[in-house]
């Protein structure tokens, strides 16, 4: 490697002065002199001096330090690289054991030993699971660095005289002193198609028990968004099966639609429901756990397990016991991972749950760090740390094979407030929000879509056009039985027209309630929206709705076939069909007993 004169470090190192150690024979005036020889025109200092010492623990050979350079022609050396070139090649566990000595031995006999030039620094300060070194001056932003335990760490600051770095793994063995080297690689995790069904952590390491996984290639965890040239507009839906949800605020497949609202309203619901619905639709999905508690994703995996979704789940997990610095990874490994599949033309959902707690772990780095605090104590790059995640999710071109990254965000909010810092931050930067009230889940109106807040701001494009038709004005009737169910919730004597719009509001509302689990088909949506919509069920009494609603889609399957493969099949809803489905729907109701 040749070095640059500028590129010369100023601070800390001298690079006028070399540190030879060797053991076994010391080395002749003569080689002294032709090494520090070579190591002026690599490095590119006037003139080096060379102080020799023996140092046993080498085990033989020389390793020559200059600056910050280590070039290491040891034993101790050459065993580990060979040691490391081993461990690289090792075989899956389907690998034939007759296999491995022969190819052992090929690895052994070709090996090939190269002089290691590294750049090596040592640690001035650690804890916390962050380091900060000393004496690396030309590590990028985002390399990894290898600790002397074998500990690996990413850089994440660069400062003028040192690099501070987030440890991937625990910091017990790491001391002052403790050396640090570049890996001049950086910070990916493995990806590929094996990994559809499993559970792992944030490094890309399985955390199920099932064995090793065998990556198809190695992506960098920092990607950047694909342009607007290699993107084409929203245009298919990605169903998520809630009523409420595909009626009023359409998911379409590129789009980033947030779930939004306090704790235990039924956000994390709403993201498990649609990855279940995406049975049989040839979605990949990637939930990305950050902070949860392990029980919840323990329930999480047994339900995905259950209900069939794992085949086409793969779980990222950055529980609360992990360190920060991986529950800030956690979700650009996801994304890495989506990219991947959304580059082999596969249509992907992506689940961050949550990044309020993502936001939480990136301030307790950036204040070890020393990076000064903001507003609410967050550093001043805390928007782009989302920004730049969420615009990787989009619908690429057709002539990049037409994938898609979809992603639903959730964040926490504090007692409804969606006007705090984080909230309006991801608020700005996604498509939508879906936004979920603490009040209404207690009324029992579950999903507790507040409709008001709530919007979707590309999805309709993706909506099919028979949904769109049907859903027409839900949401205004909804807001205005809102509205008028406050005025009128103290007055007795009502005129006959509000009578009937109380009437049919509290009817929409009981149908847009859902149990977890059940989501609903597309057909079997347009029926209860085109049969609510012409006032069929506004006699009903609101307890029976759910039980008519149910009874009057098993009618539809057992005797109006043709309507529903009207629904899948049509692009469009023409008068006729909207007029069957109305007849078969008086038909129907003519015989249900209320
Ligand atoms: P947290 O803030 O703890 O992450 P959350 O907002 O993600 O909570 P969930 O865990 O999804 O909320 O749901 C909270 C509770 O509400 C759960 O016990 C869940 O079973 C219940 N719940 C959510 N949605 C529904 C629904 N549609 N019908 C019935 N129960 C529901
Ligand atoms: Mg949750």
């Amino acid at each position: 490697m040749k070095l640059n004169k500028k590129d010369k470090h100023t601070l800390q190192d001298d690079y006028s002065k070399a540190l030879l150690r060797y053991a076994g024979t010391a080395p002749s005036q003569e080689q002294i002199k032709k090494i520090s020889e070579s190591l002026s025109t690599l490095i590119g200092s006037e003139h080096i001096d060379v102080n020799v010492v023996e140092d046993k623990s080498i085990g033989g050979g020389f390793i020559v330090k200059c600056g910050n350079y280590e070039f290491d022609w040891s034993d101790a050396g050459r065993t580990q690289q060979l040691r490391d070139e081993l461990v690289d090649t090792a075989p899956g566990d389907d690998f034939p054991d007759s296999h491995i000595i022969s190819i052992l031995k090929d690895k052994v006999v070709n090996f090939d030993l190269e002089i290691q030039d590294r750049e090596v620094g040592n640690i001035m300060w650690v804890g916390d699971g962050i380091a900060n070194v000393k004496g690396i001056g030309h590590a990028f932003y985002g390399e990894i660095i290898q600790f002397e335990d074998g500990t690996k760490g990413m850089v994440q600051d660069i400062r003028d005289d040192h690099i501070g770095c987030i440890l991937f793994g625990s910091d017990e063995k790491l001391r002052q002193g403790s050396r640090a080297a570049r890996t001049y690689k950086q910070a990916g995790i493995p990806v590929g198609e094996q990994f559809v069904g499993r559970v792992i952590n944030a490094l890309g390491a399985p955390i199920d028990g099932k064995g090793e996984i065998k990556e198809t290639a190695y992506r960098p965890i920092e990607q950047q968004a694909p342009g607007i040239v290699d993107r084409q507009s929203v245009k298919e839906p990605m169903e998520t099966g809630i009523l409420s949800i595909d009626s009023m605020f359409p998911i379409g497949r590129g789009q980033r639609e947030l779930i939004i609202g306090d704790r235990q309203t039924g956000k994390t619901s709403i993201a498990t429901d649609t990855i279940m619905n995406q049975k049989g639709k040839d979605v990949i999905c990637i939930y990305v756990a950050i902070g949860q508690k392990e029980s919840t994703i323990a329930k999480l995996v047994q339900s995905f397990t259950v209900s069939g979704a794992m085949d086409y789940t793969i779980i990222v997990n950055a529980g609360a016991a992990e360190p920060a610095p991986l529950q800030y990874i956690a979700p650009y490994a996801g994304t890495a991972l989506a990219e991947y599949f959304m580059y082999e033309g596969k249509d992907v959902l992506i689940v961050y749950d949550d990044l309020s707690k993502h936001a939480v772990a990136y301030r307790a780095l950036s204040l070890l760090l020393e990076r000064s605090p903001g507003r609410e104590a967050y550093p001043g790059d805390v928007f782009y740390l989302h920004s730049r995640l969420l615009e990787r999710s989009s619908k690429l071109s057709d002539a990049l094979g037409g994938g898609s990254i979809t992603a639903l965000p959730i964040i926490e909010t504090q007692a409804g407030d969606v006007s705090a810092y984080i909230p309006t931050n991801v608020i700005s930067i996604t498509d939508g929000q879906i936004y979920l009230e603490q009040d209404l889940f207690f009324e029992g109106m579950r999903p507790a879509v507040n409709v008001g807040l709530s919007v979707s701001r590309v999805g309709s494009a993706a909506q099919t056009k028979a949904m769109k038709k049907a859903a027409g004005s839900i949401r205004i009737d909804l807001a205005q039985y809102r509205e008028m169910a406050v005025f009128t919730q103290f007055s007795s004597d009502l005129d006959e027209i509000t009578k009937a719009q109380l009437a049919h509001g509290s009817v929409l509302m009981e149908l847009l309630k859902q149990p977890l689990g059940q989501p609903f088909k597309m057909w079997e949506m347009v029926i209860t929206l085109v049969v609510v919509g012409a006032g069929i069920m506004d006699d009903i009494p609101v307890k029976k709705v759910n039980e008519f609603r149910a009874a009057m889609l098993r009618y539809y399957e057992e005797n109006e076939k043709d309507i529903i493969t009207e629904i899948n099949g049509s692009k469009n809803m023409d008068e006729d069909l909207k007029k069957r489905i109305i007849h078969a729907a008086s038909l129907y109701k003519g015989r249900f007993d209320n």
